[in-house]
């Protein structure tokens, strides 16, 4: 265990740091990642990011992304740097196995692992734990480390304030999900008074899709979703036809789920797609159905309230199936 004062004796001297972040990064773990590393590397420390897999175009823009390494791509780099790290940070996710094969990795990695999350049920692998299920973003709880814990707003700058705001944004849906507080609001015009361009930050990950994924969009809707009037659910539900054919790229998929939840009446709305040999779902809800228990009981996945993810082995209409089946349990929250 390492303790706060113990962590800024650490982080007093330059140390030899990884920040990972779970598989298949989305804004939030990127943009908190990216947060850290631009903060640490103004101190001297030896940061890098490595990424699991590839992440979507539409963050690949953020200050820093150039150095980032993705394990998948570069394995042994990767492996090399994380056995000779001093302190591993662990950003947006709690359990090892959800950074693949890099979680046996980081498990007999001899550095300090810092957990920094807001995830439900973390496994016990860390060393120091800065962790609120209450906060909408990692990267929120990476401000409020830097300020708080290490006690160092001035090194907040324009780079630490972008990535940070581009996190905040993307895991609170705009700022639009019930836990986005006040503090998130006074948060977030902090980063932007510390130079980060909020109107810039929503161009570049919102308006920047190709036609491809437009297209694609509106054949989700038009011939892939149904609509369950008796439950207030949505599913959509993509094969691996249709991706291949509209040539859907790593992220091209994001969101999509959120349109089916923005019909007045749904209140769980489900995206669930055939991908690399397994079918992946994410499931949205509205107010306190909670989607990340139907995750963690049947699709060995987990999540928050109402954003959260699993997978299974079966095949696409059988977690069709699966999904409709389980519905009547829940009937009574989905009708309310
Ligand atoms: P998405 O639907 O965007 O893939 O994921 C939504 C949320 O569910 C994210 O906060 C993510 O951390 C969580 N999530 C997605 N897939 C999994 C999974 O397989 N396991 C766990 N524990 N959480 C997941
Ligand atoms: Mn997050």
């Amino acid at each position: 265990m390492l303790d706060t004062a113990s962590l800024n004796n650490l982080l007093a001297q330059p140390q030899k740091i990884v920040i990972t972040t779970h598989h298949k990064p989305d804004g939030d773990a990127m943009g908190s990642s990216l947060g850290l590393y631009n903060y640490l590397i103004q101190q001297g420390h030896h940061a890098k990011v490595i990424a699991p897999t590839d992440y979507p175009e539409f963050l690949s823009w953020m200050p820093g992304n150039g150095e980032v390494i993705i394990y998948t791509e570069n394995t042994q780099q990767a492996a090399d740097l994380i056995a000779d790290a001093d302190l591993i940070f662990c950003l947006d996710f709690n359990a090892l196995n959800r950074i693949n094969d890099m979680g046996e990795l980081v498990r007999a990695a001899k550095a300090y692992k810092i957990m920094i999350d807001h995830h439900l049920e973390p496994e016990d692998f860390d060393d120091y734990r800065h962790w609120d299920i209450n906060a909408c973003a990692t990267a929120q709880l990476v401000y409020d480390f830097i300020v708080n814990t290490l006690n160092n707003r001035s090194l907040i700058n324009k780079d630490v304030a972008t990535c940070l705001y581009t996190g905040i944004m993307t895991d609170s849906a705009s700022f639009r999900l019930p836990n986005t507080t006040s503090t998130v609001h006074r948060v977030v015009a902090d980063l932007i008074d510390a130079g980060a361009v909020n109107w810039r930050i929503h161009e570049l990950v919102y308006n920047s899709a190709s036609e491809n994924r437009l297209r694609f969009l509106g054949h989700c809707l038009t011939n892939c979703m149904e609509i369950l009037p008796e439950f207030n659910t949505a599913i959509i539900a993509v094969n691996k036809y249709d991706l291949k054919k509209y040539d859907v790229n790593t992220g091209d998929t994001e969101g999509i789920v959120n349109y089916a939840l923005s019909i007045a009446s749904i209140r769980l709305a489900a995206f669930i797609v055939e991908r690399e040999g397994k079918v992946k779902l994410s499931l949205r809800s509205k107010g306190d159905f909670p989607a990340n228990e139907i995750c963690k009981l049947y699709f060995s996945g987990g999540g928050h309230r109402n954003a959260a993810g699993g997978q299974s082995s079966a095949s696409l209409q059988e977690v069709i199936a699966q999904f409709k089946h389980i519905l009547p349990e829940y009937k009574k929250l989905l009708i309310q």
